[in-house]
């Protein structure tokens, strides 16, 4: 299948592309192409003009300031898995991106791409909004920045206008010693989750959970965060018997229904997916907790 016809542009800065959404009607962005390209060839979107950010400088980095991780729009998948800084600060992306389609999807498809495509059951969607995730925007009167949990407004429609990119993600660190786990059900490996879970947790001297961030991947049009399973954690030593009980609750978030499965197979699906990955959380915590 080919694409419909639209004219290309190439632009080498931000305040380019910038100056280019501003000025060009029925104007689509590109990145990894690993989305849009598909949307294209398969007519889900018709773009007049293509702005093509792969040559635009600066927006492909890892670093951490200030208490955070902050990862470049155009940096690709395959850099974050590979990252050291990555897998040693934020463990959690680390493996929940193995998740992430294919390796040859991974090489090419970036991490502001996947945000902005907003899949339901994208990991690195989950991922940011488990970790309180802030997108950085960069439009014609400068950047403002978009906590996580603000930035899907609708199903795949990112809390962004149509004279914005996104340049960067901050990711919040978690300390050292703390517990992560990432659990998906998907019908093959490399297909997007059903559904999936993130969970982070610290604990205190005496093993009672001190912070908890449980979400839910592919139930709904956006990340749900467990808060209800957070707080019942919190204050607790997280035995199976409590991980079990708290778990249960995700079977009430509203789920979505489509030709993979039916809602209440994603409600299931979500107390089963939440309980393992605070398992593994759990079992990490031991781990830090044993040294
Ligand atoms: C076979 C296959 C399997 C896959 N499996 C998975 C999977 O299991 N899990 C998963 O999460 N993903 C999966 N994907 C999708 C993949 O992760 C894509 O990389 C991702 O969805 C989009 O990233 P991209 O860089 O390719 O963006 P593109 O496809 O280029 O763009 C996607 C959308 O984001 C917009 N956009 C891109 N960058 C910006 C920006 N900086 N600012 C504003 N808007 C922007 C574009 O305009 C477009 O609307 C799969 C893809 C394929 C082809």
């Amino acid at each position: 299948m080919k694409p419909p016809p639209f004219s290309y542009h190439d632009p080498r800065t931000v305040g380019d592309a910038v100056a280019l959404l501003g000025r060009l009607d029925n104007a689509k962005l590109l990145a990894g192409g690993q989305s849009m390209m598909p949307m294209l060839n398969m007519r889900f979107v018709q773009p007049d003009h293509i702005i093509d950010l792969n040559r635009v400088d600066g927006l492909a980095y890892i670093r951490e300031a200030n208490g955070a991780i902050e990862i470049g729009a155009m940096t690709r998948q395959r850099d974050i898995e590979f990252s050291d800084l990555i897998r040693k600060r934020c463990p959690l992306m680390h493996e929940a991106i193995q998740h992430v389609g294919h390796r040859q999807t991974r090489n090419r498809g970036t991490i502001g791409g996947s945000l902005c495509h907003l899949d339901p059951s994208a990991e690195l969607v989950t991922v940011a909004a488990a970790m309180d995730a802030t997108v950085t925007v960069q439009g014609p009167n400068g950047a403002r920045q978009i906590e996580f949990a603000a930035f899907p407004v609708a199903f795949m429609t990112p809390a962004i206008e149509l004279n914005e990119l996104v340049t960067a993600v901050r990711f919040p660190v978690w300390p050292d010693a703390h517990g992560y786990g990432f659990s998906e059900f998907s019908r093959r490996h490399g297909d997007f989750a059903i559904v999936s879970a993130a969970a982070l947790l610290t604990e205190d001297s005496a093993g009672k959970i001190t912070r908890a961030s449980v979400t839910l991947g592919g139930i709904a049009v956006a990340p749900v965060r467990a808060t209800e399973v957070e707080q019942a954690l919190i204050g607790h030593a997280p035995d199976d018997k409590l991980l079990r009980e708290a778990c249960e609750s995700c079977r009430k978030y509203d789920a979505i229904e489509d030709i993979h499965a039916p809602a209440n197979y994603r409600q299931h699906l979500a107390t089963v997916m939440s309980r393992r990955a605070l398992e593994q959380a759990r079992a990490r915590l031991n781990s830090h907790a044993k040294r």
